[in-house]
C-alpha cells in the first residue's frame, strides 16, 4: 500500500474542502486503482514472529486485525477528519453507535450529562434510559435557550450533547455560546451534526470538542449503508475513544467504509443543491401549512443565528398540521411521487410522521415537552426536480383538505 498526498497532512492542509473531499485519506495498492481498494479482510498475516511482536507492541505501524485497523475504514476516517478540520476521526458501524461510544467513552457513574431535549428519539433513549442505568445523571433542557444550559451546570457536569437541527423539530442552538461557555467550565461539548455534515456546519470552528455522525444520512446520502463517525482531537480520540471502541468493537463494515468513501466525493455538490431545493419547496409549503418550521426561512425564529453557523440549512424541514396524526397520515397516503420513509439525507425526497415512527417509543409526555406534536411531518428534500416536488405536495395537500 502506498499513502498517497490524501494521507500526507503537511499536503492536505494546504487542499480547499472541495479537494479533500475527493482525494482525501486514499491510498493505493500497486496496481495504481483510481477509485479506492475495498479491503474485505478481517484479519492480517505477518512475514515473522518478530513482526506480529512488534506489531502489538506499537513499535511497527502495519495492520493486525480489522477491530483495531483496515485499510479500506482508515481511508475514510482520514477523509471525515480532513472535511471536518478534526485532528482525528473513527468510523463507527452506526450512528447510534457513534453516539453510544462518543458518550460512553468519556463518562463514569457520578458524572452529569446536560441533553437536549428535542433530539432523535434513540439519542433520547441513551440519555433518558442508558446514561442512568450506569450511574451517570442526565438532564433534559430546551437547547434554543442559552440560560437553560448555564443553569443545568453542576459540579460533576462532563459533557452538553445536542443536535443542531434537531431532528425533527429544527432547533438550532447557539453553537458558539453553548461550546464557549462549556470551555468555560471543563466540559466536553458532543455535537451530533446530522443535519448539516462539515458541508453546512463545522462545529469545531465554533469551539465543540467532538462531532458526532450518522453516516448513513448525508454523507452515504444515496440510501444504503449505515455508517456512523466520531471526529475530535488526536489525544480525545487516542485516550478516549479508541480504547472503548478497540475493546467493545462498534466498528465500521470495510464495504459499508467504501460505500461512504464513494458518497463523500459528491457531498458538497449533494447537500448543497438539496439546500436550495429545500428552501425552494419550503416557500411553497409556507404557503399551504400552518406552520412551516425551515431555518432558511425568515419565519424561523431562529434564521439570523442560523444563518451565522450554517452555509445553507439543509434539506431537512417539518412543518405542523392543525387535523393532527390523521390528518398527517392523509397527506402521506396522497403522495405520489415522495415516498413514505423515515430515512433522511437521501438523494430521494421521503416524508415521515415522527410521532408513529422516528419518535414513537419515547412516547407522548417526552414528545409533547419536545415539541413532537401528532400534526408534524418531516420531510427529507432530495435531487428530484423541486417543481415535480411542488406539484407533489400540491396534490396530496389537497387530498389532506388543505
Ligand atoms: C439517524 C440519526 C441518528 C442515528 O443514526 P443511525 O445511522 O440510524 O444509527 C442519530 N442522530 C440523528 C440526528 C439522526 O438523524
Amino acid at each position: 500500500m502506498k499513502k498517497t498526498d490524501g494521507q500526507n497532512r503537511a499536503v492536505t492542509a494546504k487542499w480547499r474542502p472541495a479537494t479533500r473531499a475527493v482525494r482525501g485519506g486514499t491510498w493505493r495498492s500497486e496496481h495504481g486503482e483510481t477509485s479506492e481498494a475495498l479491503f474485505l479482510t478481517s484479519g492480517f498475516t505477518y512475514d515473522d514472529a518478530a513482526t506480529v511482536a512488534a506489531r502489538f507492541a506499537g513499535e511497527d505501524g502495519g495492520m493486525t486485525y480489522s477491530r483495531l485497523q483496515n485499510p479500506t475504514v482508515q481511508m475514510l476516517e482520514e477523509r471525515i477528519a480532513l472535511i471536518e478540520g478534526a485532528e482525528a476521526c473513527r468510523a463507527q458501524a452506526t450512528g447510534m453507535a457513534a453516539m453510544t461510544a462518543a458518550l460512553l467513552c468519556q463518562l463514569s457513574a457520578g458524572d452529569h450529562v446536560v441533553a437536549a431535549k428535542a433530539a432523535f428519539g434513540s439519542c433520547r433513549w441513551l440519555i433518558d434510559h442508558l446514561c442512568p442505568r450506569f450511574g451517570i445523571e442526565t438532564t433534559v433542557i430546551d437547547s434554543r435557550d442559552n440560560a437553560a444550559w448555564d443553569a443545568a451546570i453542576r459540579s460533576n457536569t462532563r459533557v452538553f450533547f445536542f443536535e443542531t437541527p434537531a431532528n425533527p423539530t429544527m432547533d438550532i442552538v447557539d453553537l458558539a455560546y453553548v461550546c464557549g461557555l462549556a470551555r468555560a467550565h471543563g466540559i466536553t461539548t458532543v455535537v451530533d451534526n446530522a443535519f448539516c455534515t462539515a458541508a453546512l456546519q463545522r462545529p469545531l470552528e465554533f469551539g465543540a470538542d467532538v462531532v458526532a455522525y450518522s453516516a448513513t444520512k448525508l454523507m452515504d446520502g444515496q440510501g444504503r449503508v449505515l455508517a456512523g463517525a466520531v471526529c475530535g482531537s488526536q489525544q480525545f480520540i487516542d485516550e478516549k475513544l479508541l480504547p472503548f471502541q478497540r475493546n467493545t468493537g462498534p466498528n465500521l463494515a470495510p464495504f459499508n467504509a467504501w460505500v461512504v468513501l464513494k458518497g463523500l466525493e459528491t457531498l458538497d455538490l449533494r447537500v448543497k443543491k438539496q439546500s436550495e431545493n429545500a428552501l425552494k419547496v419550503g416557500r411553497f409549503m409556507e404557503s399551504r401549512v400552518p406552520r412551516m418550521l425551515h431555518p432558511g426561512l425568515a419565519s424561523h425564529p431562529q434564521h439570523n443565528l442560523a444563518a451565522q453557523q450554517m452555509d445553507a440549512c439543509g434539506a431537512i424541514f417539518s412543518f405542523v398540521l392543525d387535523g393532527g396524526r390523521a390528518q398527517a397520515h392523509a397527506l402521506l397516503d396522497g403522495l405520489e411521487l415522495i415516498d413514505i420513509s423515515n430515512n433522511i439525507g437521501d438523494a430521494r425526497s421521503l416524508m415521515c410522521h415522527p410521532a408513529s415512527s422516528t419518535h414513537h417509543s419515547l412516547g407522548a409526555e417526552a414528545r409533547e415537552d419536545m415539541g413532537v406534536g401528532e400534526g408534524m411531518l418531516r420531510v427529507n428534500i432530495g435531487l428530484e426536480d423541486p417543481d415535480d416536488l411542488i406539484e407533489d405536495l400540491d396534490q396530496a395537500l389537497t387530498k389532506a383538505g388543505l
